[in-house]
């Protein structure tokens, strides 16, 4: 372990433990996970967030090799896949939050009810389709839905976002949350009224003006 693997396994012990202090996540479910050069650091299995150390975050390859004696997530393969296919990002957070696996459990995607939906980076926040938590085959369904994405839902599970670190994967997966919550709450008042694709290619391009910019030089 070196200084910036010491970093990086702070990262996930902070993202844990704040998914569980917002009641994003709750108990052993979710889990997270950190490129760290050619190989991955993950969160360990069946460790509650309040219990969870640097030293207990896994270092593991990209065949599932892992080192030192706590076992990696069931879900290794999903962030390793991830990580390993997507060099745009080096963070993957996963966790059960209430309205998002409400919404992922009716198989409901989140359609563009507000401009934060966006934070998905696309106009919806998609479902990917069902698979057996752990499996070969949820990695393979959720790493084809994140295409182009940042963030999506998978069916009778729960949400998945990524980010450049651990803490922005944490920020989408938080907005995700925020979003099926509006979803939830406009469905019992009649259903959303959607934002149309112009008006949400305005979005996109408003983000990429949007937020503290270095100033110009004189
Ligand atoms: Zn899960």
């Amino acid at each position: 372990m070196n200084a910036r693997s010491d970093e990086l396994r702070n990262a996930l012990v902070a993202v844990m433990q704040q998914m569980e202090a917002s009641g994003l996540n709750h108990g052993t479910a979710g889990n997270a996970s950190a490129r760290w050069g050619d190989k991955f650091l993950v969160t360990p299995s069946g460790i509650p967030a309040a219990q969870l150390t640097p030293d207990s975050i896994v270092e593991i390859d990209r065949s599932g090799a892992y080192e030192g004696d706590f076992r990696p997530t069931s879900e290794w393969r999903m962030h390793v896949g991830l990580l390993a296919g997507r060099p745009d990002i080096n963070a993957v957070v996963h966790c059960h939050s209430q309205y998002a696996t409400t919404l992922a459990c009716a198989n409901k995607p989140i359609p563009p009810l507000h401009y934060m939906t966006a934070v998905s980076g696309g106009p919806d926040i998609r479902v990917a389709p069902y698979a057996l938590f752990g499996s070969e085959e949820l990695a393979s369904v959720v790493i084809s839905t994140l295409e182009g994405r940042r963030a999506c839902l998978m069916a009778n599970h729960g949400q998945i976002a990524l980010g450049r670190t651990p803490a922005e994967a944490l920020m989408i997966a938080s907005e995700v949350e925020v979003q099926a919550s509006f979803y939830y709450g406009t469905l019992a008042i009649g259903g959303p009224v959607l934002l149309s694709n112009e008006q949400m290619n305005d979005v996109f391009s408003a983000f990429l003006s949007y937020g503290q910019k270095p100033k110009k030089e004189v």
